[in-house]
């Protein structure tokens, strides 16, 4: 029937508003700012960029311990170009103990980011996520809203508390990695020392 959806939409608005002078349920606002709701684990705002306070010996150091490799991928693929990298000269250690670049800069626009998380898709490295954090209205157009990578770094427990599934995942995922690593350099190590040693035999 023609306009039937309407009805039914105007049939549900009709249903909380009289309803909510008698259930809390159908109250669906809140006095914000004195009230306030915790964010859905699906929320998603800005980006922001994540540390591990492990590659660290457990201290916080968020420039150690980022998992950005500077692989540039999320500024290449970000539709509104909002991501500035600049890639480091020299490599520092990452989650695996593997020599990496990093980003000597890694700046977001966040007056021009979408929220769309194409960035948090096609990280490679699980070092890019996307936070809960709203209340970023300021002033100061380019102090406020051009965060700088020390501005973006947030710890691991931080995803943690803001998407508990997800970065359990993320955790499980990393670990297995680590696992399959570990076992291929002891493997490369093992053959390495059997082809010495055979050396060594073929020698005497
Ligand atoms: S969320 Fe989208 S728009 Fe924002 S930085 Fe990531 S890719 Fe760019
Ligand atoms: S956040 Fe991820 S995709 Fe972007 S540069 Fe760093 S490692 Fe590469």
């Amino acid at each position: 029937m023609l306009g039937e959806g309407i009805l039914k939409g105007l049939a549900e608005t009709a249903k909380n508003f009289f309803g909510s002078y008698y259930s809390t349920e159908r109250l669906t606002t809140i006095e914000y700012p004195e009230q306030r709701i915790a964010p859905f684990e699906s929320a998603r705002v800005f980006p922001f960029l994540v540390y591990d306070s492990k590659n660290t010996g457990g201290s916080a150091d968020w420039e150690a311990g980022m998992r950005c490799v500077a692989c540039q991928i999320c500024e290449k693929e970000c539709p509104p170009k909002c991501i500035f990298i600049e890639k480091s000269t020299d490599k520092k250690p990452d989650a695996l103990g593997k020599p990496q670049f990093y980003p000597a800069k890694f700046d977001i626009d966040i007056s021009v980011c979408m929220s769309c998380q194409i960035c948090v898709e096609v990280c490679p490295f699980e070092a890019i996520k996307m936070d809960t954090e709203f209340e970023l209205s300021t002033t100061d157009r380019f102090g406020g809203l051009l965060l700088d990578r020390q501005q973006l770094a947030k710890s691991n427990e931080y995803y943690h508390q803001i998407h508990p599934a997800e970065a359990d995942a993320v955790d499980a995922k990393l670990e297995a990695e680590k696992v399959k690593a570990d076992a291929k350099a002891r493997s490369a190590a093992d053959a390495a020392a059997a082809k010495a040693a055979a050396i060594a035999g073929e020698g005497a």
